[in-house]
């Protein structure tokens, strides 16, 4: 593995906007969990009629819309769990593909991407 090429100071920038992102994933699935627990409450009711609007998303949809995003912000949050450990590591910012430095502007939108933007293009053409 490559040793990043990145200084202390742009280290520590990327940190500390990955320990950002980490809190409000940590805080959104904490909301998502609520929602959740509430579906499943409304589940357990059983149909109710008299608040049945048949216009409205039905239950089940909302459950797997939360459940949805509930997945995604796991995965995200192994990303951004991964991303801190290789700052860590000093192995930040490096393609690893390639083995190059990950361009800048590239890190600053996804700063737990693992792949440069070359080999991002080439890992979606697949
Ligand atoms: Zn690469």
């Amino acid at each position: 593995m490559a040793t990043s090429r990145l200084s202390d100071t742009t280290l520590e920038h990327f940190a500390d906007l990955l320990r950002k992102r980490r809190d409000e994933l940590v805080e959104m699935m904490r909301s998502n969990d609520d929602a959740l627990a509430q579906v499943r409450e409304s589940l357990g009711e059983g149909t109710n009629d008299d608040e049945h609007d048949p216009e409205g998303p039905t239950m089940s949809d909302e459950w797997s819309k939360l459940t949805g995003l509930q997945s995604e912000g796991e995965a995200e949050l192994r990303e951004v769990d991964a991303a801190l450990a290789r700052i860590e590591a000093r192995e930040f910012g490096m393609c690893e593909s390639c083995g190059n430095a990950i361009g800048r502007p590239r890190l600053e939108a996804r700063p737990y991407t693992t792949l440069c933007i070359d080999c991002a293009r080439k890992a979606e053409a697949r």
